[in-house]
C-alpha cells in the first residue's frame, strides 16, 4: 500500500471519530476565543465555547459558514492568530465573484503538505517520480499546495506553471516527467497536443495524472488516460479550507478519501439545510479540525456529492466522497429542470464522432429558456454531408433528452474551434440576464 501516513489513514472508524470529537471541541473553543466573527456567531447560537459539544452529532448546533461570510470579512476578518504568526497567504481564483483569502501559520503549512502528500501517494506517486506542476503558480492554492506535498513524498517537482504548450511537452520529454499535475481540462488539452505533435507517446515517460480543482467525469478521465497513457487520480479542495489535500482518489477510485483527522465532512439537504445520511446526495459541508490561521466551522462548499464511511478495498478507512456533480452555482435551471454540466459531459464524451470539448449557451426568448450545446466534430468531413450531420445531431439530442429530461439544441462545429483552457474550464455562457 503506497501510503504517506498509514497508521492514521487506516485507523478504525471508532478511533477516527474519537479524534474528530476531541478536535471539534478544540476548534469550537479556539474559534470562540480567537475570532470576533465566530465569537459572535457561536454566542448567538448558544454554543459559546463548545462545552455543549458532547458527541459528533452536536455539530448541528453550530451555524453554517458561507462564502459570503468570507467575502464580508475580507481579507483578514476570520483570522484567528496575530499577523506575526501568519507565514503565507493564498486567494481563490474568483471563479464566482470576489476572491476569498486563506492564511496559514507554519504549522498549518506543515499539515497542509501532509494532507497533499497523502493524496499524492494514494494516487500512486513515489519518491522516484518526476512531477510537472502545470497549475498556474500564484495566489491559487493548487500549485504551491501540490508543490510542497509532492516534495514531502520525495518526488522531484518541476514548477512549470501553466501556458506555452510546446514548452510543457518539451519539459516532459527532456526531464523524463512521470507525472502531471493539472486541471482535467488542461490535461486534456496537453494530451491532445501530444497526439498532434511530431513526438510519439513513446518519447514520454508519463504514468500518472494527479488532477483536480474542477469536476472530472469518469468519461473525461478515460479520455485523458487513453491519450496520455497515464493513470489519473482526482483530488479535491478549496481555498476556504486551505486548498488541495481535503480529499483524493486511492487506486480503487470509488470515492475520494477525506483527511478525516483534519476535516470533518457532512452532507446537508440543499432544500432544507438539514443534515442528510450516508449515501444521500446533497451539499458538502466541512469543518476544519486542526487549522490555526483561519479555522472554519461547517463551511458550505456548494459542491454536490455524497459520502460513504464503508472501509475501502484499498485499506484506508477514512470517509470517501463521490466525484462532485459540480457546484450549485454551476447548476443550470432550464425550464424548471436542473442540469449539471457534468451530466452533459458524460453523455458527450461517450458518443462517437464528437470531441470532448463543449460549450453551453443558455438564452431566454419570450420568457422561454433554451440550452444550446456546441460540440466539436472529430472529423470536419462530416460537415460536407448535411444528412449525416443532421442524423448525428439528433442522436446526441435524443441521448441528452433521455439523460436530462430536457430538449436541447446541439450545434456541431469544426474541429478545434472551441476555446481550450489552461486552468479551470469556463464552459457556460448564460445570456439570460443580459
Ligand atoms: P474558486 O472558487 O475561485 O474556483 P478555488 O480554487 O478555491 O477557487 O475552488 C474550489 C472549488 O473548485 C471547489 O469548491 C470545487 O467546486 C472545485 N473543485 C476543486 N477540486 C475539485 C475536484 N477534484 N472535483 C470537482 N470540483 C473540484
Ligand atoms: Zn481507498
Amino acid at each position: 500500500m503506497n501510503c504517506f501516513q498509514k497508521e492514521i489513514e487506516t485507523l478504525p472508524r471508532k478511533e477516527i471519530e474519537a479524534i474528530q470529537l476531541e478536535r471539534l471541541k478544540w476548534t469550537v473553543n479556539y474559534c470562540y476565543n480567537n475570532t470576533e466573527f465566530y465569537h459572535k456567531k457561536l454566542t448567538e447560537a448558544g454554543v459559546f465555547d463548545g462545552s455543549k459539544i458532547k458527541q459528533l452529532s452536536d455539530i448541528q448546533y453550530i451555524p453554517y459558514t458561507t462564502k459570503d461570510d468570507f467575502r464580508d470579512n475580507y481579507p483578514f476578518g476570520m483570522m484567528a492568530v496575530p499577523m506575526k504568526d501568519i507565514v503565507r497567504l493564498h486567494a481563490s481564483s474568483g471563479t464566482t465573484g470576489k476572491p476569498t483569502v486563506g492564511v496559514y501559520t507554519k504549522e498549518d503549512l506543515d499539515i497542509w503538505s501532509d494532507c497533499v502528500a497523502r493524496v499524492a501517494m494514494a494516487g500512486g506517486v513515489t519518491a522516484d517520480d518526476i512531477i510537472q506542476i502545470s497549475f498556474g503558480y500564484g495566489l491559487f492554492t493548487g500549485a504551491l499546495g501540490l508543490h510542497y506535498g509532492l516534495e514531502k513524498v520525495g518526488a522531484m517537482v518541476i514548477p512549470a506553471s501553466s501556458g506555452n504548450t510546446e514548452k510543457q511537452l518539451m519539459m516532459m520529454r527532456d526531464f523524463g516527467v512521470t507525472g502531471l499535475v493539472a486541471t482535467p481540462s488542461y490535461a486534456l488539452y496537453l494530451s491532445e497536443a501530444i497526439k498532434d505533435s511530431a513526438y510519439p507517446l513513446s518519447d514520454y515517460k508519463l504514468r500518472l495524472g494527479i488532477l483536480g480543482s474542477e469536476p472530472c467525469t469518469p468519461e473525461m478521465r478515460e479520455q485523458i488516460e487513453k491519450n496520455m497513457g497515464v493513470f489519473v487520480s482526482d483530488n479535491y479542495g478549496m481555498t476556504e479550507l486551505g486548498g488541495p489535500g481535503v480529499s483524493g482518489d486511492c487506486p480503487v477510485r470509488d470515492g475520494m478519501h477525506f483527511a478525516e483527522d483534519h476535516f470533518l465532512p457532512e452532507i446537508i439537504s440543499r432544500e432544507t439545510d438539514e443534515p442528510l445520511g450516508e449515501g444521500e446526495v446533497g451539499e458538502l459541508v466541512v469543518t476544519t479540525l486542526t487549522k490555526k490561521g483561519m479555522p472554519v466551522l461547517r463551511y458550505r462548499t456548494k459542491d454536490v456529492t455524497k459520502l460513504t464511511y464503508e472501509p475501502c478495498a484499498c485499506g484506508r478507512t477514512h470517509a470517501r466522497m463521490s466525484k462532485t456533480m459540480g457546484r450549485t452555482d454551476d447548476m443550470l435551471i432550464i425550464k424548471g429542470v436542473n442540469v449539471f454540466p457534468t451530466q452533459i459531459e458524460s453523455v458527450l464524451i461517450s458518443m462517437d464522432h464528437i470531441g470532448p470539448h463543449y460549450q453551453l449557451v443558455v438564452t431566454r426568448e419570450n420568457f422561454k429558456d433554451s440550452l444550446e450545446i456546441k460540440v466539436e466534430l472529430v472529423n470536419a468531413d462530416l460537415l460536407e454531408s448535411y444528412g449525416e450531420l443532421d442524423k448525428l445531431k439528433r442522436r446526441i439530442e435524443d441521448k441528452l433528452k433521455s439523460v436530462l429530461g430536457l430538449q436541447t439544441k446541439v450545434t456541431l462545429v469544426q474541429p478545434k474551434t472551441l476555446e481550450r483552457f489552461q486552468g479551470k474550464a469556463k464552459r457556460i455562457l448564460d445570456l439570460r440576464n443580459q
